[in-house]
């Protein structure tokens, strides 16, 4: 359907966050299921709950403006779906896997926060006040959402507490990590971190000194 007004443009718009959020719910409970970190889990779990609360505002503000709320569907929403999907048949559940889908929620929450903010323009050039208010309300949804995927993928990581810093010397120093961290079994083969803490007196980056002596360290 060609676009040639701002008010078509809204509708169209409305109707590809329906369908984003659509998707999205129908894709969480899988999601959930795969995660093994609490925390993670429990945040995705209260997000579904939200997701369901989105999808009604946007089905009123369709009501209001007696349109209807399907018939764009978001192919965006589609591959990222698809791609938490691939995440979780290349991977065991575990640390890993958590990992790899704080990265596929990231991407889901930063593109729902374009959608939305992009509805909320249209809507205040449109003056549909109480649509603000309503798209509002799920932006700050996705935002707190996206800030807690970012938690989550920092405790799973086990770096609440940043334990990679620049040194004075301008290089990096890696503390060696207590066992079990995250909630995960200790993996059999090192980890980067182990190993780099293994290795904490050898400098794996170029240091100022070697650069100067024009070597490898
Ligand atoms: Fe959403
Ligand atoms: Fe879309
Ligand atoms: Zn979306
Ligand atoms: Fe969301």
């Amino acid at each position: 359907m060609k676009i040639t007004s701002i008010e078509e443009l809204y509708i169209a718009e409305l109707q590809d966050l329906y369908s984003a959020e659509s998707q999205i719910s129908e894709s969480l409970p899988k999601l959930i299921e795969a995660v093994q970190n609490e925390d993670f889990k429990q945040s995705l779990t209260a997000h579904l709950e939200e997701t369901k609360q989105q999808i009604q505002r946007i089905k009123q503000i369709c009501e209001e403006m007696e349109i209807d709320p399907e018939g764009n569907e978001c192919e965006a929403a589609k591959g990222l779906v698809q791609e938490a999907d691939e995440i979780i048949s290349e991977t065991d559940p575990g640390m890993i896997r958590d990992t790899a889908l704080t990265g596929a929620a990231q991407r889901v929450e930063f593109y729902e926060q374009a959608g939305y903010e992009t509805a909320i323009r249209l809507a205040e050039s449109l003056q549909y006040f109480n649509h603000i208010d309503l798209l509002n309300e799920s932006l700050s949804e996705e935002r707190a959402a996206a800030s807690k995927v970012v938690s989550a993928a920092m405790a799973i990581a086990g770096e609440t507490e940043p334990d990679t810093m620049p040194t004075h010397e301008g290089r990096l120093k890696v503390e060696g990590k207590p066992e079990g961290i995250g909630g995960y079994a200790r993996p059999e083969t090192p980890d980067a971190h182990a190993m780099i803490a293994a290795d904490d007196e050898e400098n794996i980056y170029q240091d100022e000194d070697s650069v100067a002596r024009g070597g490898t360290s």
